[in-house]
């Protein structure tokens, strides 16, 4: 599934945390996070780099609707936006029963519109990737959005710190991150797979795959159904039951990734300073 003549090429050096690399088809670009710097750049082919947001309100994960609109989570402001085709900004969440979220991570959007989400405390542990302040919810939850009506859903209530999330490619199965042991040693750092069920709700939640060293972070799927994943020395493949079947070492820390390009056979990394992509044998699920 790697090309053997492809390497890892680094587009942009000069990030704090890189985090949230979404690919944009329609327009030729890349964008990413750079969560501590709290901006947001844009990488094409031609025009190299340059600043998309700033600030960004510290945003982290991002992802596209299916009607192509950018999706962010949003630790400075504890929200989830969309921003519509006119630049404005619309807030997706915000709160749970009446609480302040706590600084959600990482979204992926489901065919049916649902906008899924994890929010554990990352951006309120200090000033570094947001603003330092109390939890106000119960516990870091796993959200589900309906879009229509706003309304807004537990789906997963038993994560330390839910983190990456994506749906296999036949959206049956819902992946989850479970980071806990980036704040403690004895915290999980394995991938969940849960059965998404006719009413939009998760059952099982077996451990799919350990992650070691480090932790997993965000993820994507091939067309295939394996799942590349963040991991502390670079990206980590596993199949469809969660197999390990390869991995691309890197100097630095990965935290998220995506397929793209014209072909979606490049990968985007992530990887702390750095943006850094490499050609592959394999093609990006369509969902992003
Ligand atoms: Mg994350």
């Amino acid at each position: 599934m790697t090309l053997p003549i492809a390497e890892v090429e680094v587009l942009f050096d000069g990030c704090r945390w890189a985090e949230g690399p979404v690919w944009f088809n329609d327009l030729g670009c890349l964008i990413w996070s750079d969560i501590p710097n709290n901006r947001m750049l844009r990488w094409t082919p031609d025009q190299g780099v340059g600043v998309f947001r700033a600030a960004s309100n510290f945003a982290n994960g991002n992802t596209r609707d299916r009607e192509g609109r950018l999706v962010t989570c949003e630790h400075g402001t504890r929200r989830v936006t969309r921003t519509e085709p006119d630049g404005k900004i619309t807030v997706i969440a915000d709160s749970y029963q009446g609480k302040r979220l706590n600084s959600p991570n990482d979204v992926v959007v489901k065919s049916d519109g649902t906008i899924w989400f994890t929010d554990p405390t990352y951006g309120i542990l200090s000033d570094y990737e947001g603003f330092k302040a109390e939890p106000e919810q119960e516990g870091c939850f796993v959200f589900r959005v309906d879009p229509a009506s706003g309304e807004i859903t537990v789906v997963a209530d038993d994560f330390v710190k839910p983190n990456g999330l994506a749906f296999s490619p036949d959206e049956t199965r819902l992946l989850v991150a479970d980071s806990g042991f980036s704040h403690d040693p004895d915290g999980p750092h394995h991938i969940r797979t849960f059965d998404v069920t006719d009413t939009n709700n998760l059952k099982g939640g077996a451990v799919f795959a350990e992650v070691s060293p480090g932790v997993p972070d965000g993820f994507r799927f091939d067309d295939q159904g394996n799942l590349w994943s963040s991991a502390q020395d670079g990206v980590r493949v596993f199949d469809p039951e969660g197999n390990p079947l390869g991995r691309i070492k890197l100097p630095q820390m990965v935290a998220n990734l995506t397929f793209g390009g014209p072909r979606r056979n490049r990968l985007f990394i992530a990887s702390t300073h750095t943006l850094c992509a490499v050609f592959v044998g394999v093609n990006g699920a369509q969902s992003p």
